[in-house]
């Protein structure tokens, strides 16, 4: 049995932990990362490996360090495929966009945060959150080998990512962390990393593809124009997919496989779900995916667990020099969540909402009657002008979806008041039960007006 103590313990090498904890170690304190794979092993996530704003990433771990793990930043637009309407939309992705080596690029940031001064224990599974009688959070139980590990630490961050173990542990009664946590809000997705003889064509695009289920779709991200991640996943109220089976029915239609070689396979669980109301309570703070930091529509998650795992990495130095980890002293953290991409992914989730909906082939029949630069221009600005000729084009082929564009655009304009609601997120821990009253009482009318059950 060891104890260990530092100012902060973080659960989990991923990316949320890694910058967390190297924007603590840069100010001079004590962390460590405890991670349950191996030295070897560590990094090693399911992803589709599309990265997304990387020229813009918090500059705990400059972006430098990353770049030798970007192996495709020629990427510049999505290539949606609609075989049941033999359409192919191409539309342009603003923005830094690269698929990489997600695996070099995970061996990478645990690199430069262990540059930066923070430990890493390695094989350490944390199996128990310790709390005091009034609910603090002082430190974590772990196993390594078999052997019992303790850490004390003035502050814990959960960055152990989906369905974080830690929540199940910990007692939050009392405090604002959202409980509010289901496995159907998850979305369950595979992916294989595909070796192809001969380079595809499409190498400069990430390729879509709807499945048979409305909430998800099948991708191929080109890492280079010879290996490609090729995944899919599912929203996880929906009936069970037998995922790997799709996949490989997919690969086996698409010529440009043929005599393919599968590199490596892993699934996991993400959250296509809102961000967590409050991802704070005493000498606690949650990261990432572990307080469902992702883009629900499309399940990026890297950006905002860099993002997020920089914020808490401040408000942690602040908190424990204050000898202060209360939530009142870690809120501005939630605050800060909410500012920079928060609201929007809550504002996104209507559309996850939608989607489970409504009947996928209705949805593929009114995305491929619509003109795809304008469809680009709605996606990326919100907005979109149409000429009237091109309107009264759009108009015609679009007839048959015109029930389908009035319900889009009702709820549209629902998830426009949600998103204002949330730009007066609450300043304090003790306006929140207001606050969520009156965003509970918009998401009624998400249901009502979408015909899809409560996802929350
Ligand atoms: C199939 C798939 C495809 C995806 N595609 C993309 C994509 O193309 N682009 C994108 O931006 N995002 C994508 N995502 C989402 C993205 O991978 C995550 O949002 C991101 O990795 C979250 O980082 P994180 O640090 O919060 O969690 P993770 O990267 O999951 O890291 C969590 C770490 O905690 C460790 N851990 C867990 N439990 C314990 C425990 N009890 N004790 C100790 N350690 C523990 C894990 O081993 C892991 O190292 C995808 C996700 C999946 C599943």
């Amino acid at each position: 049995m060891s104890i260990d103590e530092y100012d902060v313990v973080v659960a989990g090498a991923g990316t949320a932990g890694c910058y967390a904890a190297t924007t603590i170690a840069n100010e001079g304190l004590d962390v460590v990362i405890v991670e349950r794979k191996d030295e070897e092993e560590a990094g090693h996530i399911a992803c589709g490996d599309a990265l997304k704003g990387a020229d813009a990433f918090p500059e705990a771990i400059p972006k430098a360090r990353l770049e030798p793990a970007f192996t495709n930043t020629g990427v510049d637009h999505g290539r949606f495929e609609i075989p049941k309407e033999d359409t192919v939309l191409e539309i342009p992705v603003p923005g830094e966009l690269a698929v990489i080596d997600r695996w070099e690029y995970g061996r990478r940031i645990i690199e430069a945060a262990g540059d930066a001064g923070v430990d890493f224990h390695y094989d350490t599974v944390v199996n128990d959150v310790v709390q005091t009688d009034d609910g603090r959070v002082t430190g974590l139980e772990a196993s390594r080998r078999g052997d019992r590990a303790t850490y004390e630490a003035d502050l814990v961050i959960d960055g152990a990512g989906s369905l974080s173990l830690l929540q199940d542990k910990a007692d939050f009664e009392g405090t604002t962390f959202d409980t509010n946590v289901r496995y159907s809000q998850f979305c369950s997705a595979y992916r294989e990393i595909v070796e192809v003889p001969e380079p595809v064509e499409w190498d400069d695009a990430l390729v879509f593809k709807p499945t048979d289920r409305a909430a998800g779709y099948l991708w191929y991200f080109p890492r280079t124009a010879t290996e490609i991640n090729a995944g899919l996943g599912f929203q996880m109220n929906e009936e069970p997919m037998k995922l790997v089976e799709a996949l490989k029915r997919d690969l086996r239609n698409r010529p440009e496989f043929e005599g393919a070689e599968v590199r490596d396979k892993l699934g996991a669980a993400l959250p296509t779900r809102r961000p967590y109301d409050s991802a704070v309570a005493p000498g606690y703070l949650a990261v990432g995916d572990a307080a469902g930091h992702v883009n629900p529509t499309t399940g990026g998650g890297i950006a905002g667990a860099a993002y997020a795992g920089k914020y808490a990495g401040e408000q942690a130095v602040k908190a424990v020099s204050d000898g202060d980890v209360s939530e009142e002293n870690l809120w501005r953290y939630n605050t800060r969540v909410m500012d920079h991409f928060g609201g929007r992914y809550a504002g996104l989730d209507v559309y996850n909402v939608l989607s489970t909906a409504i009947d996928v082939d209705d949805l593929m029949g009114l995305l491929a009657s619509l003109p795809g630069e304008k469809l680009a221009e709605a996606l990326y600005e919100g907005s979109t002008s149409m000429s009237f000729g091109l309107k009264l084009k759009a108009a015609i082929k679009s007839f048959g979806y015109w029930g389908t564009i009035r319900n889009f655009y009702q709820t549209k304009s629902l998830a426009d008041e949600l998103l204002a609601h949330y730009e007066s997120y609450p300043t304090s821990p003790a306006a929140m039960a207001n606050w969520t009253h009156e965003r509970d009482a918009i998401m009624d009318r998400i249901y009502e007006t979408t015909g899809a059950d409560a996802k929350y």
